[in-house]
């Protein structure tokens, strides 16, 4: 069978790896990939958001499931498209990946639906919103409504950052019309988490939990990313608030879409703070979160093809996970978050032991080298039987790594490994 991966990430090559494996046989394209997705998959010289030419391709060359991996072809209603020419795709409609799409939406919703959420309110005219910060207390958060690469959120410490946070999103309009509409949102303390699950309309199964490192320095400091490392299981994430989780987000998150009648098929992701009261929702995503998949991947026993088929059509699916502790470290260009350089040719890729796992990120092929292409370039990953094993798999294989300017974070894993050893 014939299937296409939409996205360029790690997260995809992770997605085109781990769908290789099925006993289908799938024969695999990607659209647009990267240097690692090529080497196992035909390339589609199209952008994951091209929404007509990746229609036009799938039907020409008979695509028989379309699995998509970023949020924008998903928001710009790709699956909509696809399966009006009746090309099956894993991935929500547009309207329903308005969860993500618009973040007034998310919150609107939530407030309807008893979903719990930190407190806030919506604003067009940024006058009004900054009388209404005046009077508030700090710290709290500014986020644009649409999406803006992971940069949306402004955690301001004081009024005066709030003050320039809005001026920042709707006067200089720096993500243009995604920071057209903000939400003022109350500042929620406690560990952050995130926990996705795979849902077909009211039915819901859970991914292993995760957890993500956003900072882009050790000890989660300097400037949020669009993650720099992942494990699972997230140690975090205890049975009883796993439970928690589920009934008052998950399943009321499910129970709202269906009485709005907005039918949701794909992964819904929820961005959790665990706070004193509960969990509560930061954001949706309504894809698997980058690199949070890459260590999902790594666990996942059963055929994900079969799997995800199986579950887009309705039957039931037995998830089987690996009784093991994955970990991934991002491998970043230097300059990332802001701005960097491309094409620094990437060595000592083939020197990695077997048992470490290499997804390529912002990667490209030039004449016959692999070279840096993106602000991520490379997740260096493993999976063990502890933590403390799989970390140190995967930081001796990046020693044997190099390009000009690589950073990466030395500390992925070790809160929970300290918690592991409590
Ligand atoms: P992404 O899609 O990359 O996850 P985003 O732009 O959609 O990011 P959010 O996930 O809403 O934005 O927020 C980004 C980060 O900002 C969160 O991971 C969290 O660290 C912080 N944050 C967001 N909202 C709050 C809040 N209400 N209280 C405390 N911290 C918050």
């Amino acid at each position: 069978m014939k299937v296409l991966v939409v996205g360029n990430g790690g997260r995809e090559h992770a997605i085109a790896w781990k769908i290789l494996q099925s006993d289908l046989r799938p024969i695999l394209y990607s659209a647009r990939g990267n240097a690692g997705i090529w080497k196992i998959a035909t390339k589609v010289d199209l952008d994951p958001t091209d929404v007509e030419g990746i229609v036009r391709f799938a039907v020409k060359e008979k695509i028989d499931f379309v699995v998509i991996g970023p949020e924008a072809p998903l928001v710009e209603g790709l699956v909509d498209a696809l399966e009006r020419e009746g090309v099956p795709a894993f991935g929500p409609n547009r309207i329903a990946a308005q969860l993500e799409g618009s973040k007034v939406f998310a919150k609107n919703f939530m407030a309807k639906y008893g979903v719990p959420t930190a407190n806030f309110e919506v604003f067009d005219d940024p006058q009004k919103a900054k009388r209404f910060v005046e009077d508030v207390s700090a710290p709290l958060v500014i986020k644009a409504d649409g999406l803006a690469s992971g940069k949306g959120a402004i955690v301001c410490r004081t009024r005066q950052e709030a003050i320039k946070a809005i001026d920042l999103l709707m006067i200089r309009k720096v993500f243009g019309k995604a920071g057209e509409r903000i939400v003022v949102e109350e500042f929620l303390e406690g560990e952050e988490a995130s926990y996705i699950v795979m849902v077909n309309g009211d039915r819901y199964i859970p991914l292993p939990t995760t957890q993500d490192h956003k900072r882009l320095l050790d000890n989660d400091e300097g400037p949020n990313t669009g993650g720099m490392g992942a494990y699972s299981p997230n140690p975090f994430i205890t049975k009883e608030m796993e439970e928690r989780i589920k009934k008052e987000i998950i399943e009321r998150t499910l129970e709202g879409l269906k009485r709005e009648g907005i039918y949701f098929r794909g992964f819904l992701y929820a961005g959790l703070m665990l706070t004193s009261e509960g969990p509560k929702v930061l954001e949706f995503n309504v894809r698997l979160g980058d690199p949070e998949a890459q260590a999902i991947l790594l666990r996942w026993k059963s055929d994900m093809l079969r799997d995800l088929l199986d579950f887009y059509q309705g039957k039931d699916v037995t998830l089987k996970v690996k009784d093991c502790h994955s970990i991934c470290v991002v491998i970043a260009s230097k300059g990332y978050p802001e701005s960097w350089e491309k094409g620094k040719v990437i060595e000592g890729l083939e020197t990695v032991e077997e048992d470490v796992v290499i997804f390529h990120a912002g990667t490209n092929e030039l004449e016959g080298k692999t070279v840096t292409w993106g602000g991520r370039v490379l997740n260096v990953c493993a999976c063990e039987k502890d933590l403390t094993l799989a970390k140190e798999k995967v930081y001796n294989a990046i020693q044997k790594i190099k390009f000009e300017g690589m950073q990466y974070r030395r500390d992925i894993g070790d809160r929970a490994i300290k918690f592991y050893q409590k």
